[in-house]
């Protein structure tokens, strides 16, 4: 029987060391150094794909808008939703900014090294620790994302789930033993770029794969297993499209809810307004549910005004932070008014 991965932990670094220095890809936050940048990466990918991420620009805008640790520590509400717009999970974006917060009140606005001191950070857990030891400053420092995850279970045909703590906790074990200590940035990025491309979800590219030579996986497209499925559920939301004939419309300010400081189209349950004229209709996705967001036309009836809903000029409602879907209906609603005048 051929010796896995670990066994052969030497070889198989060299061999992945190999590819990725043909292969890796030269992306931002692989070019520095600096930990305040690395972590903006590191927060924006947690749960966004690296193609938005880049494609879309936002590393780059972000950094832009606050190029260091105390910018963004100083950075107010409005500002920073609105440089996280599009991204979702708004939620990671204040928690960046307690994490930057914590940097320059405990460490003078410079990110420490040691595992102890990062993981008191606000935001920083064990993933995010080892990244900015192995990413910024090229010190031993483990990561198991989802890529990574499914490079290990496949490399040593671990059948059992992925996602519980048990499976959890024999991924990290292994990822620990077959880190690269001496080079660790490098090894790190290699192992999650073949997750990217080769070691892919679904049927993985083993024929051109540099560490087949190691890998015990029999179906590996059948790898990794996941505990049951999250039950997704459907979901209607009803909002209002009002305007007072000058131009302006009626927008809500969230406040006591995971999108609190984002502004969107007031909303209202379903028995009050799903008479009116749908005047927009957009699907989207957010954790566990499928919404169908409708926008009804509610004309200049004058519905009675809730609290945090504002009248607000077109050029107003232009720079505030909104979600994504919101966005795409109140750009689409003003294209239409503005077409009628
Ligand atoms: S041989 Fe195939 S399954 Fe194994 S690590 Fe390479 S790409 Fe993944």
């Amino acid at each position: 029987m051929k010796r896995d991965a670990i066994g052969r932990r030497v070889e198989f670094r060299e061999a992945l060391a190999g590819w990725f220095a043909g292969c890796g890809k030269d992306y931002p936050w692989r070019r520095t150094r600096d930990a305040y940048a690395v972590l903006v990466s590191e927060v924006m990918l947690q749960q966004t794909q690296i193609a938005t991420v880049l494609g879309k620009g936002y590393f780059g805008r972000f950094l832009a808008m606050f190029p260091e640790v105390a910018a963004l520590a100083a950075a107010d509400d409005e500002r920073l939703l609105k440089a996280w717009e599009g991204l979702g999970y708004y939620r990671r974006a204040r928690m960046l900014r307690e994490t930057a917060r914590a940097v320059i009140a405990r460490h003078g606005g410079i990110f420490p090294q040691e595992p102890d001191e990062l993981l008191e950070l606000p935001g920083i857990g064990r993933y995010t620790a080892g990244a900015l030891r192995a990413f910024a400053f090229d010190l031993p420092g483990t990561v198991v994302d989802g890529n990574v995850a499914r490079v290990l279970a496949r490399l040593m045909n671990f059948s059992g789930p992925v996602d519980d703590t048990k499976g959890q906790r024999q991924l990290w074990t292994w990822a620990e033993t077959l880190e690269d200590k001496l080079h660790p940035r490098v090894y790190n990025s290699a192992v999650m770029e073949l997750g990217q491309t080769l070691c892919r979800p679904g049927v993985p590219a083993c024929g051109t794969c540099p560490v087949a030579a190691f890998c015990r996986a029999k179906s590996p497209e059948r790898l990794p297993v996941k505990r049951q499925h999250t039950v997704i559920t459907a979901v209607d939301e009803h909002a209002l499209w009002l305007h007072d004939g000058c131009g302006r419309v009626l927008m809500h300010c969230e406040d006591g809810t995971r999108r609190t400081g984002l502004w969107k189209l007031p909303t209202r349950a379903a028995a009050e307004i799903s008479h009116l004229p749908v005047v927009a209709e957009l699907r989207y996705a957010i954790t566990r549910f499928r919404v169908r967001l409708r926008v009804h036309d509610g004309g200049l009836e004058g519905l009675p005004l809730a609290q945090g809903e504002t009248w607000l000029e077109p050029a107003a409602v232009a720079h505030l932070p909104m979600p994504s879907p919101f966005r795409k209906v109140v750009g689409k609603l003003f294209e239409n008014l503005t077409n009628q005048m």
